[in-house]
């Protein structure tokens, strides 16, 4: 907190349509009187001998605050980057993403009513980024899976479970097939349920959990599903795509020192700067930044407004079939606030 009682965040506005959808968030939340003050910093990549690093100021940034908000990078593609969003991700060593998909009222999909929670391990797994030419035409990659990670995801999804009031957690895996690392992961998945006796435990075949959801979400809805890397990558995109895609999906990347929140979806470089882009995914994820800080009645306040706009559908962006341009969306939760 700062001398004025407030809580300082890290704001990472980023590129493309990241300074837009920033400033919506910002807007809102000084009509919702939020007891926040932003710290915006700058992430643009330095090369440092060689590797991509983020500067100096923005990793201080995040550390002193242990909280912050990220709007989209853009990754320059074959100049040597390492992505930015990894590169944050192992900095500060965000161990679990959390990826809730939520239906929103007003925008119809296939699916009503879906509200699934999905948590994935986010430092190894098949990422682990080692790879190796074996002989020429064969290559191997290792995916490795340890204990230690994969307790500290499985209990932080039974602890998230138990505060959010879901009954159970349910472990993905293919332990069939990969028996040793799966069924590492699956065995400590196990072990830790018995730590949380008020929460439920089961667990299921990767490939099944992707038939049964894509055939009835609904089942999913009072469960807290957790997985490695990959499994939680794709299966997280899929379920986005239950309740109309990334522009409506907020994430946290949880840390035991910091977490970041952000938007999934990109820079979005061919509407930046029009006006054009729908803040709702980095809004949603403010509204998790904040409850994570405990700032529960300015998150009911702020999420109940975005839902009323978006239910009435009269001042909606195009992406959702509507006219509205970013400010006259925002200016509309803002409305609501009041
Ligand atoms: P993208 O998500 O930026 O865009 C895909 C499509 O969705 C585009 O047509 C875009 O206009 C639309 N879209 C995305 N967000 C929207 C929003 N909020 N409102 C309205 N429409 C929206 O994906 P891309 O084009 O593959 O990637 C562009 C850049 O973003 C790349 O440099 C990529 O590396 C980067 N990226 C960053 C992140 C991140 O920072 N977390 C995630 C994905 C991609």
């Amino acid at each position: 907190k700062g001398n004025d009682g407030k809580f300082i965040v890290t704001l990472i506005e980023g590129d493309g349509i990241g300074p837009e959808i920033s400033q919506s968030v910002k807007d809102i939340y000084s009509a919702a009187n939020v007891p926040i003050k932003w710290e915006p910093v700058d992430v643009t990549p330095q090369l440092k001998d060689g590797k991509t690093v983020i500067p100096d100021e923005a990793i201080d940034s995040v550390t002193r605050n242990k909280v912050a908000l990220k709007g989209p990078l853009a990754t320059p593609i074959g100049k040597g980057h390492v992505s930015l969003n990894l590169t944050l991700r192992r900095t500060f060593n965000l161990f679990a993403n959390v990826r809730p998909c939520r239906s929103i009222q007003g925008y119809k999909t296939p699916y009503d009513n879906v509200d699934i929670v999905l948590i994935r391990e986010n430092t190894e797994g098949e990422y682990s980024g080692i790879e190796h030419v074996v002989v020429d035409g064969v290559v191997q990659s290792i995916k490795l899976i340890t204990r230690e990670a994969s307790q500290r995801v499985l209990r932080f999804a039974f602890q998230y479970a138990q505060d959010v009031g879901r009954r159970k957690v349910r472990a993905v895996h293919k332990a069939t097939i990969m028996k040793m690392s799966d069924g590492l992961f699956l065995n400590t998945a196990r072990e830790i349920s018995k730590e949380f006796p008020d929460v439920e435990f089961d667990a299921e075949l990767l490939d099944n959990t992707c038939l049964k959801i894509v055939t009835d979400p609904t089942p999913y809805n009072d469960k807290v599903l957790v997985m490695p890397n990959l499994y939680g990558d794709i299966l997280s995109d899929m379920c986005a795509g239950l309740i109309g895609g990334l522009g409506l999906t907020p994430s946290g990347n949880i840390g035991d020192e910091c977490s970041i929140f952000e938007a999934v979806h990109g820079s979005a470089p061919d509407i930046a700067g029009k006006a054009l882009a729908n803040p709702t995914a980095l809004l949603l994820s403010s509204i998790m930044m904040l409850q994570h800080m405990g700032l529960n009645e300015h998150a009911d306040k702020i999420q109940k407004a975005i839902f009323e706009v978006l239910a009435e559908g009269k001042t909606i962006t195009g992406d959702l079939g509507g006219k509205a341009k970013t400010y006259e969306y925002a200016d509309a939760i803002i409305k609501k606030l009041k």
